[in-house]
């Protein structure tokens, strides 16, 4: 595996802890930690998931990450390629691996120690948020310290459109519950949205309407809680924006569109770039009117 060559992510399915990619959405080297080596362990079963069925005799271990890790990162810098991020994603949900906590302590530090420039990303589609103990380690490594970045899945605004984009047993009404009180519990987050058609279809304007509605409340959420971190020592807020921290405590939302195949496919297709701008510019629009500052961001 060559460093700064890597554009897809199929070492993960032979058994890699640590995968170094290309990635879009993090503008560079990307170095994947994989806590699910030997196979997929998911809350979620979307359509567009691009995991392939796989059988890997690996089995994590925290030791072989920290050394596998430390080895990605030198020979990143030895070749001179910059590493965006250390991004916890792989061939699942993270928050639902054993060792969810420890890696990402362990990581925050290798990252410390050889990379400080390097971004810490989890990509998780929220259903940790459900168990206690994980939404307050969530918490408490997006703030300053871990720095954790949190990618934080929201495909859909209704149950029709959860039910087709993200096919979960996890109740929907429950889980957007608690990603409100993820908002306004002061963690700093992005807000990613994979936006593809499923069986030829757009999701409908119900769906989209919901979306910016969703997202506006949200964000109105996260700024109350800036609002409230002002009030413990920072120096001001302005609709969501702390300037103490020098970022908004929503720090994006991320519209992106289906790139790579997909073991279901077609069941999910691409949908087209129009579609994507369209429901950006209706979500900044929203964030506008309400005085929100959260940029917008779309990957096609
Ligand atoms: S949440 Fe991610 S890993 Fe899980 S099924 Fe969806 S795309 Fe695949």
């Amino acid at each position: 595996m060559t460093i700064g060559t890597i554009t897809n992510h199929r070492s993960r399915e032979e058994g890699a802890i640590i995968y170094p990619v290309h990635s879009r959405r993090s503008g560079g080297l990307s170095i994947g930690v994989n806590l699910f080596p030997d196979r997929k362990v998911c809350s979620f079963n979307c359509p567009y998931c691009e995991v392939f069925p796989f059988e890997a005799d690996v089995f994590f271990s925290m030791e072989t990450m920290k050394s596998a890790l430390c080895r990605t990162v030198q020979e990143a810098q030895k070749n001179g390629v910059p590493i965006k991020d250390i991004c916890f994603s792989g061939n699942g949900e993270p928050t639902m691996s054993p060792f969810f906590t420890e890696a990402v302590t362990a990581a925050a530090a290798i990252r410390s120690e050889l990379a400080p420039e390097a971004k810490l990303v989890a990509i998780t589609n929220g259903t940790g948020l459900l168990n206690q103990a994980v939404f307050q380690f969530l918490k408490t490594a997006s703030l300053p310290g871990i720095d954790l970045h949190i990618w934080l899945k929201l495909d859909a605004a209704t149950e029709a459109w959860y039910n087709a984009v993200d096919r979960s047993a996890v109740p929907f009404m429950e889980l957007v519950s608690r990603i409100r009180d993820f908002a306004g519990s002061g963690a700093p987050f992005t807000i990613q949205t994979m936006l593809c058609k499923i069986k030829s279809a757009l999701p409908p304007p119900e769906e989209s309407a919901a979306w910016v509605q969703l997202v506006t409340e949200l964000a109105a959420l996260s700024a109350a809680s800036v609002r409230d971190c002002c009030a413990v020592g920072h120096t001001g807020a302005t609709g969501g924006y702390c300037v103490t921290e020098n970022k908004p405590h929503i720090r994006a939302v991320q519209l992106y569109g289906k790139a790579r195949p997909a073991p279901e496919d077609p069941l999910a297709e691409a949908a087209p770039t129009e579609a994507l701008e369209e429901r950006a510019a209706l979500l900044r629009g929203a964030l506008d009117k309400a005085g929100m500052i959260v940029p917008v961001e779309v990957y096609k």
